[in-house]
Order: structure tokens, then C-alpha cells, then sequence
């Protein structure tokens, strides 16, 4: 098909040539069209192959030196000992690659999670659907926010504006509308098309795709796409940095060792192994796998908790975070609207049943009948004509369901209760033209022509007090009255009285023009409405919200909640869930716009709740809170929050109701919308930094401990109580088998009762720090005496007494490390099964390498006995023992 020509082509012939209708295809045909045209997705780069993870693995310093050692063996004839480190290298590469490569996968599946998205029409309906199964020939249906998943042609539009600065570099939006095109006009003015990765910033419209994948516009320009680098996070980074010094340490050690050996007239090859051994017991040359399978298996469980991270890095900002600025509906509350009152006419009534259905009774709140009820059902029927959504009952539950926005629907049930048959009505009253809702404007506006009343109408129904502005008169009993000073702050009370019993209040008013208009636009709107009147709607907070927002002060983090609704409004439902006090001070998005920088810093100190505000409101709130130093999670779901949730520490976009744009902006998704669920994942966040705090700690206090032991027995004169290759055997292996469980130690209960960490605070903090400097020197201790004890009975049996109380201290300091500050019993023994079955083989290795003739063979130990067994590991055990006494007195502090 010839790419550039399906702007000039009439719409039939546009059908025609794609073999499809403004229906959409139908599903069956959608995916042979996937099989036929391939993917809709730009190419990039493929991802790393097996090889190139096994190449990752072996260009490490570690793994030079071991290759040193094993030919500097090798040539002395200590063919063992070469064998032996060959063999540590592949077991080594091996568990690195297995470990990356799971991490790959789990990070793999889950950019599956957050791809982007589209929506199309398929036999008619419309269905979302992964941006990558559009097919020339679908509809899309396009509207704000969304990023436009193919090239495609307008079939219809409705105030739709593009942003096409990502293919043509024009910044203003352009307008897009279905005609004819002439022949050569540049890809910037072929304003019946959209294309590929633009992005919708206002209106809708539908269009039918006629290019995807590598044939876009977009494709035929950036040929092969690059996939962004696969991101560090900043502790990667650092821990990076932190490797090259404790490297640096570890040849100055090794040469250390070298020298001290050579004064003491060691063979020249041994002290050689020696310094390789210490050199490689300095280097936590796990770490880097084990970070990355933390991180990932930790995102993979946030995913299951239903956040799924964008970007990695969020995930150590998330443990940090000091606030969490939370959108109101939908989020803290249900998003279940029901109708529960309505003021018409001078009366206000109340409106039974539940949920969506539209059965149950309207009726006055006041004593007696009200005679006539026709302003009522003209407000209805303004909401049933000025609403996008549609309602429908679950064949199989009997429930009925929303499609569209929640407060929409709330509209149609309620109009459904007055024997107002929306559909019908619709149909027979159809919309000319309309302004679409957007949380800035705060209000929609339809066209309808009434042919019976010789007019058009104009309804528009929005938040009050915008409404109330446009307003000059109000209907009661049929006519349209004048609103004076009275009926104003009688209007007023009416609005604030129903925000104050928490509900979303909207109002409903019209406008009358001459029959015949095209058109509208916000001029008409903004003046001469009437007022028909108000719907009271209610949302019932989310009970796990409720729950979660306790658990966050617990944590010391503050909740800040944002909304588009009233004052009032806001104030209950803030109260309702413990955000805000009774009588909370609301700051509204007008006084925000009002306030200099300095008393904007001083009420968002202060305020808990912000009413009425504009994404522009939450990105100036949000400024204000960082520059004071907070770690702001931010949630949002439109256009607009896209600059806020890009510079929130963490942005928080809705998988349900957000828009492609905002989700795209954010560091997290939340699948539910739920608020809750920003809290487990600032739990899994903290957690996720705990198990990197244990592993490094782990590791370092063994590896310190090694290097002590040697370097105190050269010091003191001693023999060495442990040969080169037992000190990679424990280094490689008993250390290896523990260091991913406790990268994956369960959650504990009391995570959230700390604080926020301090996000300049590294994993190796002060504290962490003090802990390892204390424990190691234990080790070093215990092997020596071990050794000491043993030399009597020669030298082999000396070294494997020495070797096995090392080993043994390992085991005990992997359970060490399982809490910072708590008593490992209090924490339950039992608690992360990984590191029984770790611990469990780490034992059986050993057993192997005093009772196999090979383990013999390979490390010149001898059997040793039941009782020597029990000495050994009655030593190792005090490491335990010291590091519970200093738990019990507090000497780490208190929690984490
Ligand atoms: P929120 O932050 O609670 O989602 P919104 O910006 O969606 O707030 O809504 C703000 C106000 O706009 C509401 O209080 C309501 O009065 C009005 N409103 C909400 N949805 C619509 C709609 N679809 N059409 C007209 N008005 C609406
Ligand atoms: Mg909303």
C-alpha cells in the first residue's frame, strides 16, 4: 500500500482499501491481521543473550585473580589447588549468570505489565488492547491523555488537539478533524490524520488505523530505535563505587599478607594463594547478582501487591518516602457513585437503592407531596443527556455496572428512578457538538437540537460553584427566575450543606439558542445559564484505605489529600478516614494560586487536606513539600499531573482510571487505584532496602572476619589455621548459599513502625557499620582458639577443626543478619525457609569435605568426630550469642 497517500483518499474508499468499517474489525480478523502485519511496536534493540550475561560475569576483577592464582598453581604443580579454582570460577559464573538471568525475566515480565495501551472498537464495542495488537484497519478510539498507538485516519472528531512535537517538533497542539486532503501536503498539515506516539491533549475523536509497527511515519523516521539503557538505581551506583574501594583495600590487604608471609619464610607459591584468597575474601563478589535478584524479586512481589514499578530506582525512593500527596476519588474512596439526594426547584429530595441500579424511589425530604415535579425531571434529563457513560446489568450477577465514569453513571441511574429512559432519549435528542470534562474546566457542555421547541439547548452540568458563576436565573415550577443576592446565598448553603455530609456535589444548568447552532464554544457556556439544579452523589471511602492511612502515620508518613471536590466535601470524607480533623482547615486550590512561595511553605506544613485544585495546584504543592525536603509520592491520573508525577520523588499513576499519559510519567502503577496499595508498596520498598542492609552485612562482617583471622595469625606468629582454597571454598560457596535468602527474607510485621529512612542514608550506615567492626573480630577469635585447641593432635586435624568452626560461624551470622536489632527468636527461627535449606546445604557441603575421600583429597582435612563437631559448632555459635546480648542492650538501636 502506498504510505503517504491516505490523506487524499475519500472515506469509502478508505474502508474499502483496509476492507473494514467505522464498526472496527472484528476479533477474529484483528488477529489474523497481528499474524499478517506484525506487532504495532517500533523495533529496538534485542535484549541480552545467554553469552553476553556469561561474558557480564567472567569481566570481573574477581575472576582475574582467581585465573591468576589458579595458573600460578598450576605452574608450581599444585595441581589440586588449580582444579579446585577453576572449578570455584564456573560454579561462580554459573550461579551469577543463573541469578541475573532470573532477574532479567522477572523485570522482563513485569515492562509486560505496564505496556502501553489502546483502545479500539472491535465488532462495534470498545475494547482495550495492548498498543502492540492494533492492525491497520481498527478503529481507535482516542481521547485525552492518550498516546496515539498508530498512524491512523479521522473518521470523527470532537475538540480533539494533538501534540505532535515528538514527530514534527511543533510544540502547539494541533486540531484534528475527519475531509479530504490534497496530495501534497507535508506531514504536519495532514490535520485528518494522527499518528503514531503523539499524544491526545484534549477532545476525542475515533480514527482508523492505516499504518502500524515500522511503516508509521514515526518508524520510517527513527529506523531502528535504541531501547534506553536498562537502569541503575542509585544503590547500584553507589554500591559500584563502594566496590572499587573496598578493591583497592583488598590488594593492599593481599599484599599485606603477601609481605607479612614472606618475612615469616613462607613458601613463595603459598603466600602467592594466600594473598589471592584474602584478595577474593575482601571482595563481596556476590553482591552484584544478589542485588539484582533482590531488587527484581522484590518488584516482581509489589506487582503481585498490585504496584507495578516503572522504574527501578523508585523502588529505594519508595522505602524514604516521607509524604504521600493522594488523590480523593477513587483512590481513598471507592469510586462507586451512588445519587443519594437531589435539589430541584426549591425541594430537595432523597433517592433510594443501591449501587448503579436504576430501581428505587425519588422522593421529597420534607413533610408532604411536592404537586409538581417537572423541574426534577428536566435536571434529569440533563444529566442523561450530558453524560458520556452507560449502564448495564451483569448477566450472571444481576448487578449493574458502569461503563464510563462513575459519577456519570450515578447520573443515569438517578434519571432511570424518574422514568427517564436515558437511551431513548439519546437517540432521539443526539448531541451536535459538545466540551468535553476536564478537571480544570470542571464542567461539560452539550449541544442538543429540540425541533419541537424550535431551539437548541445547550446543558452543561459541572462543580457548583463554577456552574453557579455562569448562572443568571434558576428554574422553579417551570419558570426561570432571576437569582438575586437571596436565591445566591440560599444556593450557596444548599451546595455547602451537601458537601458537607461528604457527598460530590454536581450542578446541572442550560442555555437557549436560536435552532440551527454549530457549535460551541467556552464563551458560550461562561454566561446566561439557568440553573436546573444539583445531584448529591456519594462515594464511600475504601475500608483498606481507611486502614492503610493508620498504618502510614505509623510509619511517620503523612497523608495529604487532594481533589477536584468541594471544601466540604473533602473536609468529611478526610475526616471519614483519618486524614484530616473534624473540623480540618481545607486549603482550596484558589487560596494555593493566592499564597507567595513563603505562605504556601507554611500551609503545606501545616494542612492535610486541598480542595478544588488544579494539577497546576498539586505540581506548586508538591514544590513546596520537596523544597522542604520531603520525599513526596504523588498520585495522579490525567494529562496534566504528567509534569507533577515526572518530578514527584515517587509519581503514582492509576492502571483503571488513569490516562496512557500520566502512566507513562509515572515511577509506579497502581492496578486497583487503591490507596492501600501505595502503602504495601512502600512496605516492600523498605523491606527490599532491609534485605540489601542484610546481605551486605553479611557479607562483609564474614569476609572482615577471614581477613582478621589470617592476618592476626601472621601477626602473632601463628601457623595460618587455614589453608588458601578452604578460604575460597567458604568465601565461594558457604557464603554464596546464603547471601540470596537473606536477599529474599520475608517482610516483617514491624517494618512500617520505623521511620522513614533518611534518603542520603546508604546501606552502610553508621550503625551497620559499628555492627560488622563488633562481630567480626568473634570470628577471628574463635577460629584461632579453635585451631590452638586442636593443635595437639598435628596439623591436618588443627586446620580442619579451624576450618569447620569457620564454616560454622557463617551459618550462625547468616541468622545474625536476618534483623538488625531484634532477637532472632523474637523474630521466629523458622522465619525464611531459603535460608534453613541454604544454611541445611552449606552443612552437608561441609560434612562432605571431612568425610568424602575427594573433599579429602582436595582440602588435606581429616574425619573428625561427633564430639569435634559439637565443639566446632558450639564455637560458631558465639557470634550468635554476642550479637543477641548486644540486641539486648540496644546497641544497634531499635528497629529496621
Ligand atoms: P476528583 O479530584 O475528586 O476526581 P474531579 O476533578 O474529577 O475531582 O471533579 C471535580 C468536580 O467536577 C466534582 O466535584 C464535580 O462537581 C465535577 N465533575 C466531576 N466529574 C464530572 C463530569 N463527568 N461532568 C461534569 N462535572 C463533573
Ligand atoms: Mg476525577
Amino acid at each position: 500500500m502506498d504510505s503517504t497517500a491516505w490523506h487524499t483518499i475519500p472515506t469509502d474508499e478508505l474502508f474499502e482499501k483496509l476492507e473494514s468499517s467505522a464498526d472496527g474489525l472484528d476479533q477474529e480478523a484483528a488477529k489474523q491481521r497481528v499474524e499478517r502485519f506484525g506487532a504495532n511496536e517500533l523495533k529496538g534493540e534485542e535484549g541480552h543473550g545467554l553469552l553476553a550475561h556469561i561474558i557480564e560475569q567472567l569481566k570481573s576483577p574477581l575472576i582475574y585473580l582467581l585465573f591468576a592464582a589458579a595458573i600460578v598453581s598450576l605452574v608450581a604443580g599444585k595441581y589440586i589447588d588449580s582444579a579446585v579454582i577453576a572449578a570455584v570460577v564456573v560454579l561462580n559464573t554459573i550461579l551469577g549468570v543463573a541469578q541475573q538471568w532470573r532477574a532479567e525475566k522477572a523485570l522482563e515480565a513485569l515492562r509486560g505489565l505496564s505496556a502501553p495501551r489502546a483502545r479500539v472498537l472491535r465488532n462495534g464495542s470498545i475494547h482495550e488492547v495492548a498498543a502492540t495488537k492494533v492492525v491497520p484497519g481498527d478503529v481507535l478510539v482516542l481521547g485525552r491523555g492518550d498516546r496515539v498507538a498508530a498512524d491512523a485516519r479521522m473518521l470523527s472528531a470532537s475538540g480533539l488537539m494533538v501534540d505532535e512535537s515528538s514527530l514534527t517538533g511543533e510544540s502547539e497542539p494541533v486540531a484534528k478533524h475527519p475531509g479530504d486532503i490534497e496530495k501534497d501536503a507535508t506531514l504536519a498539515d495532514r490535520t485528518n490524520m494522527v499518528f503514531m506516539s503523539t499524544l491526545v491533549t484534549d477532545g476525542r475523536g475515533r480514527a482508523m488505523v492505516t499504518a502500524t509497527g515500522m511503516d508509521t511515519a514515526i518508524g520510517e523516521i527513527a529506523g531502528e530505535v535504541h531501547s534506553a539503557e536498562r537502569e541503575q538505581t542509585p544503590l547500584q551506583r553507589r554500591l559500584g563505587h563502594l566496590s572499587i574501594y573496598i578493591g583497592g583495600a583488598a590488594i593492599l590487604l593481599a599484599l599485606g599478607v603477601f609481605g607479612l608471609g614472606w618475612l615469616r619464610g613462607y613458601e613463595l607459591v603459598e603466600m602467592i594463594l594466600y594473598s589471592v584468597a584474602v584478595a577474593v575474601s575482601a571482595i563481596p563478589e556476590g553482591l552484584p547478582a544478589v542485588i539484582s535478584v533482590t531488587l527484581a524479586l522484590g518488584v516482581r512481589r509489589m506487582a503481585d501487591r498490585n504496584a507495578v514499578i516503572r522504574r527501578l530506582p523508585a523502588v529505594e525512593t519508595l522505602g524514604s518516602t516521607t509524604v504521600i500527596c493522594s488523590d480523593k476519588t477513587g483512590t481513598i474512596t471507592k469510586n462507586q457513585m451512588t445519587t443519594v439526594r437531589v435539589w430541584a426547584g426549591g425541594h430537595m429530595y432523597e433517592v433510594e437503592g443501591k449501587g448503579y441500579s436504576p430501581a428505587g424511589d425519588i422522593r421529597p425530604l420534607e413533610e408532604g407531596e411536592v404537586e409538581n415535579r417537572e423541574d426534577l425531571e428536566f435536571l434529569m434529563r440533563i444529566g442523561a443527556l450530558n453524560n458520556d457513560a452507560d449502564l448495564a446489568e451483569d448477566e450472571d450477577t444481576g448487578a449493574w455496572q458502569v461503563k464510563g465514569t462513575p459519577t456519570e453513571g450515578a447520573l443515569l441511574s438517578a434519571a432511570a428512578k424518574v422514568g427517564v429512559d436515558y437511551e431513548k432519549l439519546q437517540e432521539e435528542y443526539p448531541r451536535e457538538a459538545d466540551i468535553p470534562f476536564s478537571s480544570k474546566r470542571q464542567y461539560m457542555a452539550t449541544l442538543h437540537e429540540f425541533p419541537e421547541d424550535d431551539q437548541s439547548l445547550l446543558l452543561v452540568k459541572g462543580a457548583p460553584e463554577r456552574i453557579l458563576e455562569f448562572c443568571s436565573h434558576i428554574l422553579v415550577n417551570g419558570e426561570s427566575v432571576e437569582i438575586d443576592e437571596d436565591w445566591k446565598a440560599r444556593l450557596e448553603e444548599i451546595n455547602h450543606d451537601m458537601a458537607g455530609d461528604g457527598l460530590r456535589v454536581v450542578a446541572g444548568a442550560w442555555r437557549a439558542f436560536e435552532p440551527g447552532k454549530d457549535g460551541v464554544s467556552k464563551e458560550d457556556v461562561r454566561q446566561g445559564l439557568t440553573l436546573a439544579g444539583f445531584w448529591g452523589i456519594m462515594d464511600p471511602p475504601r475500608e483498606s484505605a481507611i486502614q492503610a492511612i493508620e498504618d502510614a502515620h505509623r510509619a511517620g508518613i503523612r497523608v495529604i489529600m487532594l481533589t477536584g471536590d468541594h471544601a466540604s466535601t473533602a473536609r468529611a470524607i478526610a475526616y471519614k478516614t483519618g486524614i484530616g480533623e473534624e473540623q480540618e482547615r481545607v486549603i482550596t486550590g484558589k487560596a494555593v494560586e493566592s499564597m507567595s512561595d513563603e505562605e504556601l511553605d507554611k500551609s503545606v506544613r501545616e494542612s492535610n487536606v486541598y480542595a478544588r485544585v488544579s494539577p497546576q495546584h498539586k505540581l506548586r504543592i508538591m514544590k513546596a513539600l520537596q523544597a522542604q525536603g520531603e520525599i513526596v509520592a504523588m498520585t495522579g491520573d490525567g494529562v496534566n499531573d504528567a509534569p507533577t508525577l515526572k518530578n514527584a520523588g515517587i509519581g503514582v499513576a492509576m492502571g483503571q482510571t488513569g490516562s496512557e499519559v500520566a502512566r507513562e510519567a509515572s515511577d509506579m502503577v497502581l492496578t486497583d487505584d487503591n490507596f492501600a496499595t501505595i502503602l504495601s508498596a512502600v512496605e516492600e520498598g523498605r523491606t527490599i532496602f532491609n534485605n540489601l542492609r542484610r546481605v551486605v552485612f553479611f557479607l562483609l562482617t564474614t569476609n572482615l572476619g577471614e581477613i582478621i583471622t589470617l592476618a592476626a595469625a601472621l601477626v602473632l606468629g601463628m601457623p595460618l589455621p587455614v589453608t588458601a582454597v578452604m578460604i575460597l571454598w567458604i568465601n565461594l560457596i558457604t557464603d554464596g548459599v546464603c547471601t540470596v535468602p537473606l536477599g529474599i527474607e520475608p517482610r516483617h510485621e514491624d517494618v512500617l513502625s520505623a521511620k522513614p529512612r533518611p534518603p542520603k542514608e546508604g546501606i552502610l550506615d553508621m550503625r551497620t557499620l559499628r555492627r560488622i567492626l563488633l562481630l567480626a573480630p568473634v570470628m577471628a577469635v574463635g577460629v584461632l582458639a579453635m585451631y590452638k585447641y586442636a593443635s595437639h593432635n598435628g596439623e591436618e586435624y588443627a586446620m580442619t577443626i579451624a576450618f569447620t568452626t569457620l564454616a560454622a560461624f557463617q551459618w550462625f551470622q547468616a541468622f545474625n543478619a536476618r534483623s538488625c536489632c531484634r532477637s532472632i527468636f523474637s523474630v521466629g527461627l523458622f522465619g525464611n525457609k531459603w535460608l534453613l535449606a541454604g544454611v541445611g546445604a552449606a552443612l552437608v557441603l561441609q560434612l562432605g569435605t571431612v568425610y568424602l575421600e575427594l573433599g579429602r583429597t582436595i582440602f588435606g582435612t581429616v574425619a573428625l568426630s561427633a564430639g569435634d563437631w559439637f565443639l566446632c559448632v558450639l564455637a560458631g555459635s558465639s557470634i550468635l550469642v554476642v550479637d543477641e546480648i548486644l540486641k539486648a542492650f540496644r546497641v544497634h538501636g531499635r528497629s529496621g
